[in-house]
């Protein structure tokens, strides 16, 4: 409330006192017009009764002077003298009578008239009408514009006999002017003063006809009328100021204690408490005023009272605000309905808005998600808003100054009155700073401090990780545990700083070593990170997965061997050292991690006991194994380098006719050291390690040979030679490489098949597909291999663009005592045929498993029962046996469409 008043507007004083006063103007204005009026009609009724008062008089006055007049001329009309000259009746002397009265009496006019109106005689002014003058009659007359008194008197001579004196006597202005004054009117003729208009005026009552008037003068009325209006003037003015002072106290009399009201109110508007009125008005004022200090009281009261609880709540606030700063929490609440979102400061500043009092948008939050995080942050809040689901969920989010943090946010739906407020409420936490702390101790808990290795702990967690992933993909894992061979001497004679220095390096060698025999070997990615524990001392442990054959191992300990025995440079010295290597392997060796380390440290004390520098497996018949697989790898690299490898051919015979119809070129090794070997072997060797691609490589050039020496003999038989191709050739390039090779051979197509098997296509099934579709339309047939032992569903055959089925050796071998083998193989025989393959059994040896075949309707049997692998002299010698029936091959429809 302003106690000021706005300038332009009145005060509650001015309005009072204006109305007040505008009040007593106008009435007064009114009283004084009523009483003018009052006093005006007073006073002309006032000077018309005495107007009429003057007239009465004049009327006296004249009647008076008419009297004497009569009566001075009775009594000269009683002289003898004039009897006797009108007796005489001599005109001369009646006339000469008449002139001396008329100078006697200073009349104007003296005449005698018979009885019968005759002018006997005359002197003075000639007017016929006086003739007319009756006897006894007196009055006035005007004659020449002057008032006359006419007087007639009769004179009777005889009984019979009478004349009449008329005399005309003019009426002074001095007479007029006495009666005038006598009558209190001025005496006037009529119509002699036109100016006189507005005067009273009134004719005297007898004498009208005279043309004399009574005028009553008004200028006394007048100049009373005049003071009395002024002094009605001034007594107005004298009330009106008055009443306007009056006014103006009485209002500020009534205006001031509101103001003080007033006041008090705008200073506990304006939370000043304290103020109060204290008016000792016992009027309704002062009841207002009374009540505002009353509730100046209460509300000073309860304001103590809510300061309090203020203060209190500030604080808390503070507190909170400080707890949020401190555990790095901040809290918020999102409206559904009106996508309000309000959260605290600790909230912004975590989102590191740039300005925490405004905040961030929801939008503008959520690009500052992480976009891998994003979509589960949306997913978890559209279930919390959907299903009422409370989250707990962590995510990171990206600072606008480039890097992270890691946030955890937990809300859940809030809901009031049913549905009419809905919002989501919830906190998030930076777990940036404790995550990191977590991870220090965790390396610290995990980790060997001098080489920064993984520790016991560390190595254990990630074997027991290894061990579920191991049993899953049917692989077995592998725990090498190596030792420095005599390093206390390296210690005893260069000191423990030398020492320290020789295990990091040597720490790095067998992490790098580790790497890099995966890598080259295991077909890992570059990324690898090998898992490699110091146990303490000069032992470290190193876990390799994903083993699926212990050469695999020995591979990786005698790389691992080779690098640690190259020189190690410390500070001006330079130290030679050797490492022994103990193998375990899960689950031959043991289960648990302390089992299977005892196991690889029991190992690597053979090691060392066997003369240090090598490895050992932990069950000794491995070594054997694995170092036979370890020199097929060497030697069958020399042998490739040298062209010592052989290829042999087995025949395939058709069922219906026994003729031979293919022949399947097998890779031979005979190693002068070794001997033969099987390439079940060294396939598998030289998948493992690369030399694969060289030995493809050799074995279609050999074919090639063979085919275009024998293509004649091919064609009459209407056979082809087929060859097997690996898993790992088998990629997006094969095909065309395939084809171009043909062509730069001149070789036909369709003289060839390509042997595969499922898990080869399985590898990266769309890009084999394409492949094979490639190698159809080229002309080449396709038979998938081993069929039976990988995956062999009917539906995914369907899929496959092959021509020949191959049903490993396994179903045949006991078709013939096995009625359940039997009735599976049958079975297959049939699918192949109703998908209208080429059906081929594999090993066949004995005459009864051929004779089942042919009674299911097999096509073609290979097998030692046709013939053995042989030289390609030997084998293609067989072309041509059990009679050429060439009709034979029609049914195979696939390959001849
Ligand atoms: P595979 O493709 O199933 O080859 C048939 C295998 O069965 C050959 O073994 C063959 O000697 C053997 N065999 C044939 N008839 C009989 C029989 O009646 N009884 C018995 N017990 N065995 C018989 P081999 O030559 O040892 O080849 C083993 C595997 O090595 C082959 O199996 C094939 O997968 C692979 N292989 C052979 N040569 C090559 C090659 O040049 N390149 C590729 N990539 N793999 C090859
Ligand atoms: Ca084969
Ligand atoms: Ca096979």
């Amino acid at each position: 409330m302003s106690s000021e008043v706005r300038a332009g507007s009145f005060t509650l004083a001015q309005r009072m006192t204006a109305a007040l006063a505008g009040v007593a103007l106008s009435s007064m204005l009114c009283a004084f017009l009523l009483y003018d009026r009052a006093l005006a009609r007073g006073m002309r009724e006032n000077a018309e009764q005495r107007l009429a008062r003057a007239s009465r008089s004049a009327d006296l006055l004249i009647q008076d002077h008419l009297a004497q007049t009569e009566a001075r001329y009775r009594a000269v009309a009683a002289t003898p003298q004039v009897r006797a000259t009108l007796e005489l009746a001599h005109t001369p002397t009646t006339k000469a009578l008449a002139e001396q009265i008329r100078a006697q009496q200073d009349a104007a006019s003296i005449a005698f008239v018979s009885s019968r109106g005759t002018l006997l005689a005359r002197s003075g002014l000639d007017s016929s009408a006086l003739n007319s003058f009756g006897a006894g009659r007196s009055t006035l007359f005007v004659v020449a514009a002057e008032v006359h008194a006419v007087v007639s008197i009769p004179i009777d001579l005889s009984p019979t006999h009478a004349v009449t004196l008329v005399a005309l006597e003019p009426i002074s202005a001095g007479s007029l002017k006495r009666w005038s004054d006598l009558c209190g009117a001025t005496l006037t003729l009529a119509g002699a003063d036109a100016s006189r208009r507005d005067e009273l005026t009134a004719p005297i009552e007898h004498w009208g006809s005279a043309g004399l008037l009574v005028v009553a003068d008004l200028a006394l009325e007048r100049a009373a009328l005049r003071s009395a209006r002024w002094q009605l003037t001034w007594a107005g003015l004298v009330a009106l100021a008055l009443t306007l002072g009056t006014c103006t106290a009485v209002a500020r009399g009534l205006v001031r204690p509101v103001r003080q009201v007033q006041r008090a109110l705008a200073l506990i508007g304006n939370g000043d408490l304290s103020a109060r009125i204290e008016s000792r008005r016992t009027d309704e004022i002062g009841e207002m005023a009374r009540d505002v200090d009353r509730m100046a009281e209460r509300l000073s009261a309860s304001h103590g009272e809510l300061a309090v609880r203020l203060d209190e709540l500030r604080r808390s606030q503070e507190h909170l605000t400080r707890a949020q700063q401190i555990a790095r929490l901040g809290s918020f609440e999102f409206d559904l309905a009106s996508g309000a979102l309000s959260a605290s400061q600790e909230f912004w500043t975590i989102f590191a808005a740039e300005d925490p009092r405004k905040g961030l948008s929801p939008d503008q939050l959520l690009e500052r998600l992480h976009a891998e995080d994003r979509g589960s942050v949306v997913e978890a809040f559209r279930a919390c808003t959907r299903h009422g689901t409370r989250a707990q969920i962590d995510y990171r989010v990206r600072l606008p100054g480039g890097g992270e943090r890691l946030l955890q946010a937990q809300f859940h739906l809030f809901t009031l009155d049913g549905e009419a407020l809905r919002r989501v409420e919830g906190t998030v936490q930076d777990l940036t700073e404790r995550r990191r702390a977590e991870e220090q101790i965790r390396y610290l808990a995990y980790h060997d401090g001098l080489t920064g290795l993984g520790n016991r702990s560390l190595f254990t967690e990630r074997v027991n990780l290894a061990v579920p992933q191991a049993r899953r993909r049917g692989t077995k894992l592998g725990i090498l545990c190596l030792d420095l061979d005599d390093f206390k001497r390296v210690n005893d004679t260069l000191g423990h700083d030398v020492g320290d220095g020789v295990l990091r390096q040597v720490a790095d060698r067998i992490v790098q070593g580790t790497k890099e025999a995966e890598i080259a070997t295991r077909d890992r990615a570059p990324g690898f990170e090998p898992a490699v524990a110091r146990l303490g001392g000069d032992e470290f442990v190193v876990l390799v997965t994903d083993v699926r054959d212990a050469s695999d191992l020995a591979r990786i300990s005698e790389h691992l061997l080779h690098g640690l025995q190259r020189p190690y440079r410390i500070g001006s010295d330079e130290v030679v050292i050797s490492a022994s290597i103990g193998i375990a392997t899960w689950p031959d060796d043991g289960e648990r991690v302390d089992a299977l380390l005892g196991n690889a440290d029991a190992a690597m004390h053979h090691a060392k006991a066997d003369g240090r520098n090598t490895f050992s497996f932990y069950d000794a018949s491995m070594n054997e194994v694995a170092r036979r697989r370890l020199s097929v790898e060497v030697r069958l690299r020399e042998a490739l380098e040298a062209g010592d490898l052989e290829l042999h051919f087995q025949p395939k015979a058709e069922l219906a006719n026994g003729r031979i119809v293919g022949f399947e070129a097998l890779a031979r090794w005979h190693d002068p050291e070794l001997g033969v070997v099987s390439p079940a072997d060294f396939v598998a060797v030289a998948e493992q390690t690369g030399l694969i691609s060289g030995l493809s490589r050799w074995v279609l050039d050999r074919v090639c040979d063979e085919v275009t020496a024998r293509e004649p003999a091919l064609r009459a038989a209407g056979a082809r030679v087929s060859f097997n191709v690996s898993a790992r050739e088998f990629g997006p390039r094969f095909a065309s490489e395939f084809a171009a090779t043909l062509t730069a051979r001149g070789i036909d197509p369709g003289l060839l098949e390509i042997e595969i098997t499922e898990t080869a296509i399985m590898r990266d099934e769309e890009t084999a597909i394409a492949a094979l579709h490639d190698l159809k339309a080229l002309g080449v047939s396709i038979a998938l291999d081993d069929f039976g032992t990988g995956y062999s569903s009917l539906a995914y055959l369907q899929r496959l663009p092959v021509d020949t089925l191959k049903m490993d050796r396994s179903f045949i071998r006991s078709i013939a005592e096995d009625a359940s083998a039997a009735s599976l193989t049958r079975s297959i025989v049939a699918m192949g045929k109703a998908l209208g393959l080429y059906v081929v059994a594999e090993g066949v040896e004995h005459e009864a498993q051929r004779a089942l075949l042919k009674a299911w309707g097999c096509d073609a049997i290979q097998g030692y029962l046709v013939g053995r692998p042989s030289p390609a002299t030997r084998a293609f010698a067989r072309l041509g046996d059990h009679g050429p029936s060439r009709h034979s091959r029609s049914g195979r429809s696939r390959t001849s469409a």
